[in-house]
């Protein structure tokens, strides 16, 4: 057990009249009337610690003074209750030891950066309050998910990343040269997870997918997390059911465990609970429609973008399903819908607020005359699907899944603006440093 005590903890009260140790990193300090007063930050939380010359040898209040921003520290005080402070603590220091004194010119000065210069310096900004509390907020968002998978006999599976077959069209494929052959990033765990559920059944993961995305937007990242799940004899329904079931699991999570830092996005927690399911159904020819009557260019059978994703959503208040997509614009494992197979038995769950499209599923082909013909259709080589057209051989049976942009999702939960903030760091078009 280490002797040092988590600043948490120390914030929680725990500690109220007691001597700790703690350590961190100086996010900034401030002198006045004989008094340092240091807010040391260690990734649990900040503290505000005062040391008072006269209470610590006189060489140690004098070297504190040249103390620099992001200097790392231990620090010995005792504890006190104090609403004067940040958070209603301080520790009284009585001894210091520097680990790192900081070169004096921290990169990231306490004035305004661009956009570009925060990019550039992203191993540090990334000390940020702001960054701080998302990349928690992320942390709980898929610890609460991952605790919605594990309670309702979902087993995590895990996919190759190197792959040779496109499962979300070409375009967007970044290839790899792997010794002699030519091989692919994976787009999605899609074809692997249909080989998968006939060995464990309902299953899901946590991975990165790559996409070459051409266009500049503020919701594509060129590498990005996805949480996919698949789940044997299960139609299209059933799929839109666990969506449902995941986020109200998350929604209700983080409402309790990351109220905190919902409150400091500018996202109470209420208003997550509000957006709670169920979800509303929208066909897409009625998507059609509605744009019509907005006023929206738009035809029958294109793919919804940006710009209609947007005008739609801000039309509803919760996440919604939009449903039975046209087959031209869905990858060629969707499942025609029986009473009308020109669309598919698809559903992509779209935020509201101007956010759009969080997650793609539906229900898959199972029939292996009907993947046949699908693959033909769309041009696509048989030879390079020899093994995901084998599932359909051996113990076919219906199937849906869906993936779930981590990014997208934690953005539109944390009302960012871009993308690039729901990550670390962000691989973007024009980006792939630091
Ligand atoms: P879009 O039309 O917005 O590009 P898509 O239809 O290509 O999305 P899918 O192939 O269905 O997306 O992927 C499943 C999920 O992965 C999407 O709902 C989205 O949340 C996420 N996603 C897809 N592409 C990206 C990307 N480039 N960056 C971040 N997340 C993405
Ligand atoms: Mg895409």
């Amino acid at each position: 057990m280490s002797e040092f005590v988590d600043i948490s903890s120390v914030l929680s009260g725990q500690y109220t009249g007691k001597t700790v140790q703690v350590r961190g990193w100086l996010d900034n300090m401030r002198s006045s009337g004989g008094i340092h007063f240091f807010m040391v930050r260690d990734g649990t939380g900040l503290i505000q610690c005062t040391m008072k010359k006269g209470k610590v040898d006189d060489t140690k209040f004098e070297e504190a003074k040249n103390l620099t921003q992001e200097s790392s520290l231990e620090l010995t005080g005792t504890v006190y209750e104090d609403k004067r402070a940040p958070g209603g603590y301080e520790i009284r220091v009585e001894n210091i030891n520097v680990v790192n004194l900081a070169e004096a010119d921290y990169p990231i000065a306490k004035k305004f950066h661009g956009p570009e210069f925060l990019l550039d310096h992203r191993h540090l900004w990334i000390r940020s309050p702001k960054m701080q509390t998302i990349l928690r907020l992320r942390s709980k968002f898929l610890e609460a998910a991952r605790e919605w998978f594990q309670n309702n006999g979902f087993t995590e599976f895990h996919s190759p990343t190197l792959i040779t077959a496109a499962c979300e069209g070409g375009s967007t494929l970044f290839s790899v040269k792997y010794f002699e052959q030519e091989a692919y990033l994976t787009q999605s765990w899609q074809l692997y997870a249909e080989a998968a559920i006939a060995s464990l059944g309902k299953i899901y993961t946590v991975a990165p997918s790559f996409r070459a995305e051409k266009s500049r937007t503020r919701r594509h990242l060129t590498e990005y997390w996805h949480l996919e799940a698949e789940a044997p004899w299960c139609d299209l329904d059933c799929i839109m059911m666990i969506q449902e079931s995941l986020f109200s699991h998350v929604f209700s999570r983080l409402a309790e465990k990351a109220a905190k830092e919902l409150e400091m996005l500018g996202r109470p927690p209420q208003e997550l609970l509000r957006m709670s399911p169920p979800f509303q159904r929208v066909r897409y020819d009625e998507v059609v429609s509605i744009l019509e009557k907005k006023g929206v260019k738009f035809e029958y059978g294109n793919d919804l973008g940006w710009v209609e994703e947007k005008q739609l959503t801000e039309e509803f208040d919760k996440p919604f399903f939009v449903t039975h997509f046209p087959k031209g614009i869905k990858a060629f494992y969707h499942k025609p819908d029986p009473s009308n197979p020109n669309v598919t038995l698809s559903a992509d769950l779209l935020a509201p607020e101007g956010y759009g499209e969080i997650t793609g599923g539906g229900q898959r082909i199972h029939d292996l005359g009907e993947l046949l013909k699908r693959i033909e259709e769309e041009n696509l080589n048989p030879k390079d699907y020899e093994w995901y057209i084998d599932l359909r051989r051996y113990g076919s049976v219906p199937h849906s899944g869906f993936g779930l942009g981590v990014e997208r999702t934690v953005a539109w939960i944390c009302k960012l603006e871009h993308i690039r903030d729901a990550i670390a760091f962000p691989r973007l078009i024009n980006r792939v440093y630091p």
